[in-house]
């Protein structure tokens, strides 16, 4: 959660409304128990104990009350009391989980402050409004009900909170709250209960998704992009087990520092196995395993590796959190002289990408070292070096980023690409590191033109991040309504009647040879019942076909999302969808 600044204007109408939502529920509830009542990021709640529950249908008729209550200006005043003179007030108000809010804080006993508005006071340290009407008054909503224990603890009490979302202006309500329904309309999750992208199964395992053919055609067209693009980048692939030895994670520092993010051991032939969190070690071993010279460098090693993670069960979420993930991972090792382009490279691979899926807001975040970096790396030289060659690197590329001192990894300066997603929440879509330590923990080296055995810097980049992720974040962007090339299901021939069902196969079956991903609808379902199921699974093209189309031998193609209808030639439409997919076009892009 974001920090707030107490003593904007906004925190102090979240936090007068919170005050002013008790009122009003004393007014329905008179007996009504008072918990704890902050303003959080979007709005405020307050948690109550009630004889008698609220229901939806309460909500409305708490809003009348408070704008009422906004609208005759009550004053907020503050007044400051010891400890008993406010506990004997509380009793006389039987409000007994304020009581012990007062315990809890009597530890130094000094006195509290207390905010009376009207009939109403609460025990509070503010700041607060003026007066109740300096609250613009439609500028919040209450929005739902939860239950809440007392404190947070199960040992507790529950008890009913109301949630209230506030902001300065009508407009800032409105934005807000169309970015929570669009949020949760293109929740992957939720995307997924139609579209069939994944399954998570309990008999296999919390955080371990099945990829459904649908999830596994958009991963494989993702690895298919990968690989072309790195073969062109002069990558070369490797292929590397999904366990090593427990020593090697102990090189790579793994061990002991992050055993509690990682499964837990198999014991075999005296030795411990684990899991791999990570590829990194794997690909310096493959480094390693050869003599290498300076005219080998840069190498570049990639791989679509899975590695495991132990995450908390409380925190796995559908493909955003999971405990085995396929990452698009690459180490590119290379001379001190090749590191900048080679780094300049890498983030123009993110650029093509990002331009690509059309993710038009990104930018990157630069973590680098204390001014002091000593502590951190034994060549303090060198790590500067390395920052000054990330951050010419930055410039020159030219994508926007902002600079962050103090927050480096040990091993070396660090970027993260930030996007933001169609409901406008910033994600880290990937990082990238410039490894000045982990090439001379591994005894990694080369032989350079001086003839002597230098140390390679390391990069590790993983622009299209993990598929979990990656694939999820795709979901969301774009609705579940995939271009082309990435949709499970390409095309769809749908004949107005099954008088054409047979031209309407000869059409799937010549475009299946080509391996396009097509399929026939010729249930007997009505045309326009077969034009709206098309449209629910959010299919990018359909084929309609009738009697002019057959005896013409053409197609009259749909897209989806759109109205407009054209007739082609059957081949003039094989042409322009194979190009399409062949350049991996989004044909919205272009409207
Ligand atoms: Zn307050
Ligand atoms: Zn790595």
């Amino acid at each position: 959660m974001k920090e707030q600044n107490t003593n904007s204007n906004l925190y102090k109408i979240r936090h007068s409304l919170a005050h002013i939502l008790a009122q009003a529920v004393l007014e329905i509830r008179p007996n009504a128990k008072l918990g704890f009542g902050p303003p959080i990021d979007s709005g405020f709640y307050y948690d109550f104990d009630l004889d008698e529950p609220l229901s939806a249908e309460d909500l409305p008729k708490l809003e009348k009350r408070m704008r009422h209550i906004i609208k005759t200006g009550q004053v907020f005043e503050r007044e400051e009391l010891d400890h008993t003179e406010i506990i004997k007030r509380l009793s006389k108000d039987n409000q007994s989980y304020k009581i012990e809010q007062v315990e809890d804080l009597s530890l130094n006993n000094e006195p509290l402050s207390l905010y009376q508005n009207g009939p109403f006071w609460d025990l509070c340290e503010g700041p607060h409004v003026k007066k109740t009407s300096d609250i613009p008054k439609n500028c919040f909503t209450l929005e739902t009900l939860a239950g809440a224990y007392w404190k947070g603890s199960e040992k507790n009490n529950m008890m009913q909170r109301v949630y209230g979302l506030a902001f300065e202006t009508v407009d800032e309500l409105k934005k807000y709250q169309e970015k929570r329904r669009l949020a949760m309309e293109r929740d992957h999750r939720k995307l997924n209960r139609k579209q069939n992208y994944y399954t998570i199964s309990d008999d296999v395992g919390k955080g371990l998704p099945l990829w459904l053919p649908n999830g596994t055609v958009i991963r494989e067209e993702l690895e298919k992009l990968a690989k072309e693009t790195e073969f062109l980048g002069g990558y070369k692939r490797v292929s590397t087990p999904h366990i090593t030895r427990e020593e090697l994670l102990h090189t790579s520092g793994h061990l002991p520092y992050y055993e509690e993010s990682m499964f837990p051991p198999m014991e075999m032939e005296g030795e411990r196995l684990f899991l791999k969190p990570m590829n990194c070690p794997h690909h310096h071993m493959i480094f390693k395993a050869e003599p290498r010279s300076y005219r080998d460098l840069p190498l570049r090693l990639a791989e679509y590796g899975t590695c495991y993670r132990y995450e908390q069960s409380g925190e796995l979420a559908g493909l955003l959190r999971v405990r085995c993930m396929t990452m698009n991972d690459a180490h590119i090792y290379c001379t001190p002289e090749q590191a900048k382009e080679e780094f300049i490279k890498v983030m123009n691979l993110h650029k093509d990408y990002y331009k690509l899926f059309g993710l038009r807001d990104f930018w990157m975040r630069l973590s680098l070292a204390e001014e002091n970096a000593g502590k951190f790396v034994d060549e303090p030289e060198l790590w500067k070096k390395a920052e000054k060659l990330v951050t010419e690197a930055m410039d020159e590329v030219g994508i926007p980023y902002e600079a962050v001192r103090g927050e480096a990894a040990f091993y070396g300066p660090k970027i993260d690409f930030q996007v933001t997603n169609v409901v406008g929440r910033e994600e880290t879509a990937s990082t990238n590191q410039l490894d000045l330590v982990i090439g001379k923990r591994f005894g990694l080296s080369y032989i350079a033109s001086d003839n002597e055995d230098h140390t390679p810097i390391i990069i590790h980049r993983a622009p299209l991040g993990t598929h979990e992720r990656f694939v999820a974040f795709l979901i969301e962007h774009y609705g579940g309504a995939f271009p082309t090339w990435l949709a499970p299901l390409q095309v769809r021939v749908i004949p107005v009647a099954s008088a054409f069902n047979e031209y309407a196969n000869s059409l799937n079956e010549n475009m299946y040879s080509s391996f396009i991903r097509t399929e026939i609808d010729d249930s007997h379902d009505s045309f326009s019942k077969k034009i709206r199921s098309a449209a629910i699974t959010k299919i990018p093209n359909l084929l309609i076909v009738g009697e002019n189309e057959q005896a013409n031998k053409t197609v009259t193609w749909q897209r989806y999302g759109s109205k407009e209808r054209q007739t082609l030639a059957i081949d003039t439409f094989l042409n322009l969808i194979q190009k399409e997919i062949l350049q991996r076009k989004d044909w919205r892009k272009t409207v």
